[in-house]
């Protein structure tokens, strides 16, 4: 007997079809030179608080070759092609302990990969910016990317000083920056609104976005009003990576009831610009991020309850660019 055919409203294919027609997928943040580095010795870290995560991935910067921090991202990218991502932004380490292995490898993997993806490389700055060997690999790595990158948790107690450099560096080599901020999902962070404070007094409105954002959610209504208003007008964008921060530890924290994702449902409506990205993939800090794109989209959808397709679409796409400034 033939089946009866169950007619339904398929989200994921549409809303798939409608990123193919925009120009494909636009992968905002990653970490290839990390990606699929976790093992069975080491998966227990994956519990580690993340300050101590900066540091357990030193024993890897050190043993890796450049060899091999080539081969986990030619890896990481033939998954994204396979998924039909057309344009990667990924954070590559440059520091004391991976020295310039990283650069060597992103070098040579864009040059392999040049016809079927575009990738934006960023700094990532796990030994701060302050400390004078820090600066050192800082100053090294920002002269090799397209984008800024950084990290003001790593420089605790002095987040503005380093932002100071972030944005001062950028601007003066005419480059976008792209932060890690508000990660750790309570209301005693205030990340974003220091980085739209700093990004102004830089004059580097519309050339930087924040990553994650999460804790942001934890502020009452009023504060998360306003800094919206204050994104949008200082042009600073947000990337959300879903998965990253979703598993986020219970805590005894009283705060408005949330889940632990960038509040995509109420940057949008405000104006903010809201990209997306898979963040670590297969590694200490995330073992269960395998760089899916749609698992990200569709966990974004149902962790902030956002439904508007036009704007999902648009997440995952034209944001993107917009994002790397590639727009
Ligand atoms: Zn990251």
């Amino acid at each position: 007997m033939p089946q009866k055919k169950v007619r339904y409203f398929d989200v994921k294919y549409h809303i798939e079809k409608l990123i193919k027609k925009n120009g494909g997928w636009v992968n905002c943040h990653a970490h290839i030179d990390r990606a699929y580095t976790v093992t069975p010795e080491n998966f227990h870290l994956y519990h580690s608080p993340l300050s101590v995560k900066w540091g357990l991935v030193d024993e890897l910067k050190r043993n890796s070759t450049v060899n091999d921090v080539y081969d986990r991202m030619a890896f990481a990218i033939e998954n994204m092609l396979q998924q039909g991502v057309t344009i990667l932004g990924t954070f590559i380490d440059v520091d004391e302990v991976i020295r310039d292995k990283a650069i060597k490898a992103a070098d040579r993997v864009r040059e392999k990969y040049k016809k079927n993806i575009r990738i934006k490389f960023i700094n990532q700055v796990l030994k701060g910016v302050l400390e004078p060997t820090a600066r050192k690999w800082f100053d090294v790595g920002a002269e090799f990317v397209d984008i800024i990158g950084g990290l003001p948790g790593k420089d605790k107690g002095k987040e503005d000083k380093h932002l100071d450099v972030l944005l001062s560096t950028a601007k003066k080599m005419k480059k976008m920056v792209h932060v890690h901020v508000d990660q750790l999902n309570t209301a005693s962070e205030k990340e974003t609104e220091l980085l739209v404070k700093k990004t102004l007094e830089h004059d580097m409105q519309g050339k930087v976005a924040g990553i994650h954002g999460i804790s942001i959610a934890a502020h009452p209504k009023a504060y998360r009003e306003k800094l919206y208003k204050s994104m949008k007008d200082a042009g600073v964008m947000m990337v959300s990576c879903p998965t990253a921060w979703i598993d986020n530890r219970r805590s005894e924290e009283l705060a408005p009831t949330h889940n632990a994702i960038t509040p995509v449902d109420e940057m949008v409506p405000a104006g903010v610009t809201v990209a997306l990205g898979v963040d670590n993939i297969c590694d200490i800090y995330v073992p269960h991020i395998d760089g899916d794109m749609w698992t990200e989209l569709r966990l974004l959808m149902a962790a902030a309850r956002f439904t508007d397709i036009r704007e999902l679409v648009n997440i995952a796409t034209a944001n993107g660019r917009k994002a790397l400034g590639l727009q």
